[in-house]
C-alpha cells in the first residue's frame, strides 16, 4: 500500500513527539511492505510567525491533497495576546471545517501497567476500553443566533443549540459502525428530558439504529452519564453525543485512564481524516525531552486503522506500546515507584524495539 501523509508537528512538544510517531510509521511500513510518504507543513504558532496565518493556504492544500493528516499540537504563551481569529488554535477549527471532519473519536483505554496512575480505584478502572464519538461541527458552538447584547440593566449573552436530522444521522452512523468493530454496544447521551434538540437527537438515533440490528442501543441523560463514568466506566463501549456534551465527557473519560499524554484522537468525516493526541503543546515541558509521545504514536495507529484499514498494523503498534509499559519504561508524567524514567526519544526507541526493529 502507498499513502501520502501530511505531517503537521505544530508548536511546543508537537515538534518533539511527532518525530517519534513518524519513526514508528516508517518502521511499520518497512516491516509490512507499505510506503508512507511524509510531507511536512506549518500550522499554529510557527505558521503565524512564518506567514501571519495559523493555517496558511499551502498547509490546507497539503492536507486536502493527502490521504490523512497527522497533527502534533498548537499554541503557546507567545501567541496568547493575538485576537481570537489569529490565534494558533484557529488552525484546528479551519482544518476540521475545510476537511469536513464532523466526527471526533476519542478512545479511552486503561493500559494494565498504568492502573496506579488513575485517580480512581484499580477495580473501577481495570479493563476500561471505551470510545467517545463526539459530533464536531454542529451544536451550540456553531448555532445561531449567538452573541452578547446590551439590555436595559446590563448585558445578555446567548448561544443556540441546533441539530438537524442529517447531522444527527451521520454521526449516529459513525458510532454504530464503530460499535460493530468493537463490542457492539452504543450509548447515546443526550438531555432529551429538557432540550428539544436532544429530543430530535434521540428520535433520529433510534431511526438510524434500525439499520444496525446487530448493535445494542441504550440512551442515557448526560448528567447521569457524567456520574456513571466515574461510578462504573466499564459499562461503556461506544458513546455518541453532541459537540458540547462530548467536549466535557471525553475529557472526563480521558482522565479515568491516567495521563493526558497517553491518549489519541481521530477526526473523520469526508475523505481525509485527521489524527492527533488530545493534549496541547505543553509549553511548561517543551524542548526538554520530557513529553510523552505515546498519545501521538497511538494516533498514528488510529490513522492506520481508520483511514487505511490497516488493522493488523495498528494492533502491532498498540501491543508495542503495551509491552513497553509492561517493562516499566515511563516518561515523567506516568512515572511510578520502581519504574525506569525515560525521555521522549528513548520512549520512541523502546516502542520501536518492541516492534522488532
Ligand atoms: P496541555 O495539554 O498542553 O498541558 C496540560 C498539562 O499536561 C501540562 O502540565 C503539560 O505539561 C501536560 N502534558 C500535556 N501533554 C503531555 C505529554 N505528551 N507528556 C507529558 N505531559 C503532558 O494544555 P494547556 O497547558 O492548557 O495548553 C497549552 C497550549 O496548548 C495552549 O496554548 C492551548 O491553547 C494549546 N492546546 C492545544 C491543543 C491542540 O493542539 N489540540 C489542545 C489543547 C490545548
Amino acid at each position: 500500500m502507498e499513502k501520502r501523509i501530511a505531517v503537521l508537528p505544530g508548536d511546543g512538544i508537537g515538534r518533539e513527539i511527532m518525530p517519534q510517531a513518524v519513526r514508528v510509521l516508517e518502521a511499520i511500513g518497512q516491516k509490512c511492505g507499505h510506503r508512507f510518504h511524509f510531507t511536512y507543513g506549518q500550522v499554529g504558532g510557527e505558521a503565524i510567525d512564518a506567514t501571519g496565518f495559523p493555517l496558511p493556504a499551502e498547509t490546507l492544500e497539503l492536507a486536502k491533497s493527502s490521504d490523512a493528516v497527522l497533527l502534533g499540537a498548537v499554541g503557546g504563551p507567545k501567541w496568547e495576546g493575538l485576537e481570537y481569529a489569529r490565534r494558533p488554535e484557529r488552525a484546528l477549527l479551519g482544518l476540521r471545517e475545510q476537511l469536513g471532519l464532523f466526527a471526533n473519536l476519542r478512545p479511552a483505554k486503561m493500559y494494565s501497567a498504568l492502573i496506579g496512575s488513575s485517580s480512581l480505584k484499580p477495580e473501577v478502572v481495570d479493563g476500561i476500553d471505551l470510545l467517545v464519538v463526539r459530533e464536531l461541527t454542529g451544536g451550540i458552538y456553531f448555532g445561531k443566533p449567538k452573541g452578547i447584547e446590551q439590555t436595559a440593566t446590563g448585558h445578555r449573552g446567548f448561544n443556540t443549540e441546533v441539530y438537524t436530522t442529517e447531522e444527527i444521522r451521520r454521526i449516529a452512523e459513525v458510532a454504530f459502525q464503530a460499535a460493530r468493530k468493537r463490542r457492539g454496544l452504543v450509548h447515546s447521551i443526550d438531555k432529551a428530558n429538557v432540550l428539544e434538540s436532544s429530543e430530535l437527537w434521540r428520535r433520529e438515533v433510534i431511526k438510524v439504529h434500525q439499520n444496525f440490528p446487530d448493535v445494542e442501543l441504550r440512551h442515557m441523560y448526560v448528567d447521569n452519564c457524567a456520574m456513571q463514568l466515574v461510578r462504573y466506566p466499564k459499562q461503556f463501549d461506544v458513546m455518541v453525543t453532541t459537540n458540547l456534551f462530548g467536549d466535557i465527557l471525553s475529557d472526563e473519560a480521558a482522565m479515568l485512564t491516567g495521563s493526558i499524554g497517553m491518549l489519541p484522537s481521530a477526526s473523520v468525516g469526508a475523505s481525509v481524516g485527521m489524527f492527533e493526541p488530545i493534549h496541547g503543546s505543553a509549553p511548561d515541558i517543551a524542548g526538554k525531552n520530557l513529553a510523552n509521545p505515546i498519545g501521538t504514536i497511538a494516533s498514528a495507529a488510529m490513522m492506520l486503522s481508520y483511514s487505511f484499514a490497516l488493522t493488523k498494523e495498528a494492533e502491532m503498534i498498540e501491543s508495542a506500546i503495551q509491552m513497553t509499559l509492561a517493562q516499566e519504561y515511563r516518561t515523567q508524567d506516568i512515572q511510578s515507584p520502581g519504574s525506569t524514567l525515560v525521555g521522549t526519544v528513548e520512549m520512541g526507541d523502546h516502542i520501536l524495539k518492541q516492534l522488532g526493529i
